[in-house]
């Protein structure tokens, strides 16, 4: 087995020539490395994508063998692939996936963190996160619409509409939290956002997503204040560790206007560093005392939590941000832990009721200019969705690429699978150079039960019920998407949640243009249809706008 020290640096290929045997096998294969790419992974070198432990094959000796399979994969044949690793090849025909996935997935009364180490150290299971483990992660451009579009409607509901002259407190600039600094900006507003490894603070300022950092509480609190007097849209990272600063920033009785977190707080093995703990303590205390290092993350967690409730109570806009830490701190004794509510029901909800969600593609040519043509293209085709068309402009000036080109859009039932047969047109035209792959998050409308996170409060009580990401899972396969995966533990860690997620590629064929007027169209419409059944007028309408029979409506 391949160890750390001896892992190679991966990058997809780029242009048009195949070392597959047909485009779909090709996507698989140049989106698995890209997830790799030293531009894109947080780890690579640990097959570590982003999200704590998310990762994209479970060792090296799995990845080089699922290289090896996509490679000689006909287009009648699935590769299956569990847990990070290639263990079957399956007849099937050329509409059929060409990879199924399934990761972390644990038997319910199973289902925690210490039967999964158990395994993992055993060789049996890697943690797939979301879109890790189904090769669809495109770096941070990956979660900094959604994180703009909370933030966004944070102003709206409690700003008048902007974050100009506002100030956001949070930490975590991992791969997902570190697009909350350049979110805040598009916004208008001032960020400070903290991290304890300096390492991550320095990949998101050369990725433009920070503006400036520095190691000092003092300087850093200075800065808010000139940047919120003069109404200027500016990110301050801060090296320190955020357990130790939010209670300082408390008891110098200053008060955000946002408070919010994005550490890895769901895993408080991999993810989360205790206070008082550098980051190499940290990894000895880990190895040394894993119990302890554990006790000791889940205290910081509440410590963090409950300054966060002070926030809140002393008049912060206060959310939990999809990382678990309420009911992390729950765990560690913090009573009233969910007195903030989660993003989902606070912000997002009204979206995933009409299957909106973060759809996204990548250009398989590696050819900046081919996401250009896109852009225009979507603008095009939805002249009528100003709130895209200004996301898509803002992105082409302020979003650096991470690997190969991307671009997030969040659109949805009636809408995607419109973009995914242009994008099509796009490719059998020659307008484009190379197919395009499309995909979406796992944190989307129909495809998650997450009840901490994506499915809190819903309107029935239906918060807990993982029927759906099952069923989206099997439309997503009797359709005929390219690869399909069903998770366990996204975003909130073992126990907590199951989705499902799904690749499509528009190689510009005949087959390509029938499977994707199937699966884009029945992918956000199980959004649609599991906010309906829920009880959501939103869904209700949107269903009947667009034509999608709802067997037993809501009177
Ligand atoms: P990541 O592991 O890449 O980054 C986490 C960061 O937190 C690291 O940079 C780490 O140094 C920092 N950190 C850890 N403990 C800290 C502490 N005590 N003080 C300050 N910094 C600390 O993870 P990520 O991909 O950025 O995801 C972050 C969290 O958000 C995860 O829990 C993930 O599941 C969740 N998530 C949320 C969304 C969303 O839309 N809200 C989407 C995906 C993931």
């Amino acid at each position: 087995m391949s160890t750390a020290s001896e892992s190679p640096v991966i990058t997809a290929p780029r242009g048009t020539h195949l070392h597959c045997k047909g485009w779909v096998q090709e996507a698989a294969l140049r989106m698995l490395m890209n997830n790799l790419d030293p531009e894109v992974a947080e780890r690579p070198e640990d097959l570590v994508v982003y999200g704590g432990l998310g990762k994209a094959a479970r060792n090296w000796d799995c990845f080089h063998a699922i290289v090896k399979e996509l490679k000689h994969l006909n287009d009648d044949e699935t590769l299956l692939v569990q847990s990070g690793k290639p263990v079957g090849v399956v007849k099937t025909h050329p509409d059929a996936p060409r990879v199924l996935i399934a990761n972390s997935n644990l038997v319910p009364k199973w289902a925690t963190w210490e039967v999964f180490r158990e395994l993992d150290q055993k060789g049996l299971m890697m943690y797939g996160q979301m879109t890790a483990g189904s090769w669809i992660y495109i770096g941070s451009q990956g979660i900094v619409q959604g994180t703009y579009e909370t933030f966004a409607e944070a102003a709206r509901q409690h700003f008048k509409g902007t974050l100009a002259g506002t100030w956001t407190l949070t930490a975590g600039l991992g791969g997902m939290g570190g697009a909350q600094p350049l979110a805040v900006t598009m916004n208008g507003g001032v960020c400070l956002a903290i991290d304890v490894d300096q390492t991550r603070i320095q990949k998101r300022l050369d990725t433009r997503y920070l503006d400036e950092w520095t190691d000092n509480l003092d300087t850093a609190l200075a800065l808010v204040q000139q940047y919120v007097d003069a109404h200027e849209a500016r990110s301050i990272g801060l090296l320190g560790n955020a357990a130790e600063i939010l209670p300082e920033i408390l008891k110098r009785g200053l008060l955000p206007d946002l408070v919010t977190d994005q550490t890895s707080a769901h895993d408080e093995y991999n993810g989360y560093i205790p206070a008082g703990l550098s980051l190499d303590q940290a990894a000895v205390m880990r190895k040394a005392e894993p119990e302890a290092y554990v006790q000791r993350a889940l205290s910081s967690m509440r410590t963090h939590v409950e300054a966060m409730i002070e926030f809140q109570r002393r008049g912060s806009v206060t959310f939990d941000y999809g990382n678990n830490i309420r009911a992390q701190a729950q765990r560690a004794g913090c009573e009233n832990a969910f007195a903030f509510p989660g993003f989902v029901p606070a912000f997002i909800r009204p979206l995933f009721c009409k299957g909106i969600g973060p759809f996204r593609w990548a250009a398989l040519s590696g050819d900046p200019e081919d996401i250009a043509v896109t852009d225009a293209a979507m603008m095009e085709l939805f002249p009528e969705n100003e709130g895209m068309i200004r996301w898509l402009k803002a992105a082409k000036e302020k979003i650096a690429f991470q690997g190969l080109p991307a671009r997030i859009c969040w659109i949805g039932a009636g809408e995607r699978h419109k973009a995914g047969l242009m994008f099509n047109e796009l490719v059998k035209s020659g307008r484009v150079k190379a197919p395009i792959v499309i995909g979406r998050d796992h944190l989307d409308s129909g495809s998650v039960a997450s009840p901490n996170r994506e499915t809190e409060a819903m309107k029935d009580g239906s918060d807990a019920v993982s029927d759906w990401p099952l069923l989206n899972a099997m439309t997503a396969v009797g359709g005929g998407a390219s690869w399909v995966s069903l998770h366990h533990g996204g975003g909130v860690g073992m126990g907590y949640s199951q989705h499902s997620g799904v690749v499509i590629v528009a190689d510009g064929t005949e087959r390509a243009s029938r499977c994707i007027s199937r699966v884009l169209w029945n992918d956000p419409a199980m959004g649609v249809f599991r906010h309906a059944d829920a009880g959501y007028e939103i869904a209700q309408e949107h269903a009947d706008a667009i034509g999608l029979h709802v067997p037993m409506k809501a009177q």
